[in-house]
C-alpha cells in the first residue's frame, strides 16, 4: 500500500512534467493569469500533485485567437492532409501509453489496470478512428432537381469549437470533443475539469509533437464560472459542446442560446439494468457489479437501477451484495487493486449523504460507509447496494455518480420497462433475457441513445454514443458525431446560361424588361 504523504517514484511526476503551466495555446504551454492558485489532488491520498495558476478571461481570449487564426489553414488541409496528421497522433499516443495512464491514474484515482486497459487504449483506438473518418466526409444529393440547376451539398466545418469537459473520464473526453471537431476541419478551445487537466496537457502536447499545426488544439484550465462561461459566451466561439452534469448544461446552453451557437451536449444518466425472469443469474450478476462499480461508478452509462423481476430479486440481492464486497479496494497504483477512490473528499461525502438518507426508506444490503484503516485519507468508499426504494425516492431518480446499486423488483414486462423509462434521464440500459422476442421489445420500448443486451457498459469508436431527454442531445464518436462539427451548404447553379429566366415573371409580371 502507498503510504499516504511521501509520492513514489513511480506515480506521474506531475510538477516536473508541467513547471510551465497548465494552460496549452497556440501550440505551447502557458502560464494563467487568473491571479489564483489550484491544486491537483491525489484522491488516493489526499496529496496536493500539482499546483497551476487557472486561466482567466484573457487566457481564453488567447486561446480562442490562436484557434481562430489556425482555422483557415486547418480548414483547407485535405482530408488526406487531416488523416496523415491524426494518423501520426495515434502513434505518438501509442509511443505515450505509459505516461498516459499513469497520469490518469494520478489525477482520478483509476486503478493503473483500468487506464492502461480503457482509458488509453481506447483513446488511441478514437484517434486511428478518426484519422479514417476524416477522408470519409462526404456530402450528398449532387443533381438536376429542378430540371435547369445543378444542385449539391459541401460539408463544412463550423470554425472554433469551445468545449467543456467532466472530470471522470478525462483523457476520454478531451478526445472524444477534439477528435471529431479537428478531424472536420474545426479547431478547438477545450476546458478540461479544473480537478484534471494533467491528461489533457498531454493530449494537446501529443498533437504538437505529431505535427499537428499549432493553433488547432487549445487548452484552457480553469473554472466554470470563470473560464468556462466566457469561452461559452465568446463571440469567435462558432459551436459550445459540453460534457458534464445536466444542471451545468442547462446554464451552458441557456448563455450559448443568447449568442446563437450551435450546441452538442451530452449530460447526466441513470441508467437502467432489467433483469427478465428467464436471465442467466450468473451473467445478470457480474454484470450488475462491474457495470455499477466502473471507474468507482462514476460513469454517466453506469448500472445504476437494477430492476429484477420477481422470481430472481432475492437471489440477485443475495449474489450481487457479495460480489461486491469481494472487490478490493487499494492504492490505484497497487497490482493488486479493483476499485479506487471516488475523484475528491467533496464527491464521497455527496455519495454517502445518498446512502445515509436513502436508510430512512431501504434496505444497505452492503457497503454504506468509507472503509478507513489504511485508505482513510483517500476519497475511499465501499461498494454499496440498496434494496427496496422506492421507484420515487431520490435514490432511483438522481444521479448518485458513486459506487452505488440500486435494486428493485417487479412484476409483469410491461412494469419491468415501465420502471426503467421512469426517470428524467436517456443515457444507457441494459436488459437481461434469453429471449429473442422480449430482448428486441426492450431495445424498442427503452428511451435511451444506447441499449445492451446481456452486457452493460462497453463502447466502440465506430458507433455513436450519446442522450436522449434530460441527458442531452448530439452525438460522440463514430461518424455521427460529424453531424454536430460540421454544417453543410447548399450548392446550386444555373445550367441554362438564359438571361431572362421563366421564374423572373413573378417580380415583372408578363412584361418584357
Ligand atoms: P459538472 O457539470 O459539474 O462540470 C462539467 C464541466 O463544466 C467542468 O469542466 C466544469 O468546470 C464546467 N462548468 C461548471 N460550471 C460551469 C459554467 N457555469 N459554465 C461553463 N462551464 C461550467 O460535471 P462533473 O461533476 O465534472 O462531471 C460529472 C457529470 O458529467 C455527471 O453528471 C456525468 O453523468 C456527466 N457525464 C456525462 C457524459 C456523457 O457522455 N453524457 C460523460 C461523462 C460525464
Amino acid at each position: 500500500m502507498h503510504n499516504p504523504g511521501t509520492a513514489t517514484p513511480d506515480r506521474f511526476p506531475a510538477r516536473d512534467r508541467f513547471p510551465d503551466g497548465a494552460q496549452y495555446i497556440a501550440g505551447r504551454p502557458a502560464t494563467g493569469t487568473s491571479g489564483r492558485t489550484y491544486a491537483v489532488v491525489d484522491p488516493a491520498t489526499g496529496d496536493e500533485v500539482y499546483t497551476y495558476e487557472p486561466a482567466g478571461t484573457r487566457d481564453v481570449d488567447a486561446a480562442v485567437a490562436a484557434a481562430r487564426e489556425a482555422f483557415p489553414g486547418w480548414a483547407a488541409a485535405t482530408p488526406g492532409e487531416r488523416s496523415d496528421a491524426l494518423n501520426r497522433f495515434a502513434a505518438v499516443l501509442a509511443d505515450r501509453a505509459e505516461e498516459f495512464a499513469r497520469a490518469e491514474s494520478l489525477q482520478c484515482g483509476k486503478p493503473l489496470k483500468l487506464t492502461r486497459e480503457f482509458d488509453v487504449p481506447g483513446t488511441i483506438d478514437n484517434t486511428a478512428f478518426f484519422a479514417g473518418a476524416a477522408r470519409q466526409l462526404q456530402g450528398q444529393s449532387a443533381g438536376e432537381y429542378s430540371g435547369d440547376h445543378t444542385s449539391y451539398v459541401r460539408r463544412e466545418p463550423i470554425g472554433v469549437v469551445g468545449s467543456i469537459a467532466p472530470w471522470n473520464y478525462p483523457l476520454q473526453m478531451a478526445a472524444w470533443k477534439i477528435l471529431p471537431a479537428i478531424a472536420a476541419g474545426n479547431t478547438i478551445v477545450l476546458k478540461p475539469s479544473e480537478l484534471t487537466p494533467l491528461t489533457s496537457l498531454l493530449f494537446a502536447q501529443a498533437a504538437t509533437d505529431a505535427g499537428i499545426p499549432d493553433g488547432v488544439v487549445n487548452i484552457v484550465t480553469g473554472t466554470g464560472e470563470e473560464a468556462g462561461q466566457h469561452l461559452v459566451a465568446h463571440p469567435d466561439v462558432a459551436m459550445t459542446s459540453f460534457t458534464g452534469s445536466t444542471a451545468v448544461g442547462r446554464r451552458v446552453a441557456e448563455i450559448a442560446t443568447a449568442t446563437v451557437k450551435r450546441i452538442h451536449l451530452e449530460l447526466g444518466g441513470k441508467a437502467p439494468f432489467v433483469v427478465f425472469d428467464d436471465a442467466d443469474l450468473e451473467a445478470a450478476v457480474h454484470g450488475a457489479v462491474a457495470g455499477a462499480l466502473i471507474n468507482t461508478g462514476q460513469d454517466c452509462t453506469a448500472a445504476t437501477r437494477a430492476y429484477v423481476q420477481r422470481p430472481l430479486y432475492e437471489e440477485f440481492v443475495e449474489r450481487t451484495a457479495a460480489l461486491m464486497e469481494s472487490v478490493r479496494l487499494g492504492d490505484p497504483f497497487a497490482p493488486g487493486t479493483d476499485l479506487g477512490p471516488l475523484i475528491s473528499h467533496v464527491q464521497r461525502d455527496r455519495v454517502a449523504g445518498f446512502v445515509d438518507r436513502a436508510r430512512a426508506y431501504a434496505r444497505v444490503v452492503t457497503g454504506g460507509q468509507a472503509p478507513g484503516g489504511e485508505l482513510e485519507k483517500g476519497a475511499y468508499y465501499r461498494p454499496t447496494l440498496i434494496a427496496d426504494a422506492p421507484q420515487g425516492s431520490e435514490a432511483v431518480q438522481s444521479e448518485i455518480f458513486g459506487p452505488v446499486l440500486v435494486a428493485l423488483p417487479f412484476d409483469g414486462d410491461d412494469e419491468g420497462l415501465r420502471l426503467a423509462n421512469d426517470t428524467p434521464y436517456g443515457l444507457a440500459a441494459s436488459a437481461w433475457t434469453r429471449d429473442v422476442y422480449r430482448a428486441n421489445r426492450a431495445t424498442r420500448e427503452i428511451r435511451a441513445g444506447c441499449v445492451w443486451i446481456n452486457d452493460h457498459i462497453p463502447i466502440i469508436s465506430e458507433m455513436p454514443h450519446g442522450g436522449y431527454q434530460a441527458s442531452g442531445f448530439g452525438k460522440d464518436m463514430s461518424s455521427y458525431s460529424f453531424e454536430e462539427y460540421t454544417q453543410i451548404k447548399h450548392v446550386m447553379f444555373d445550367n441554362t446560361a438564359v438571361a431572362r429566366k421563366d421564374w423572373h415573371r413573378t417580380v415583372f409580371g408578363d412584361r418584357q424588361l
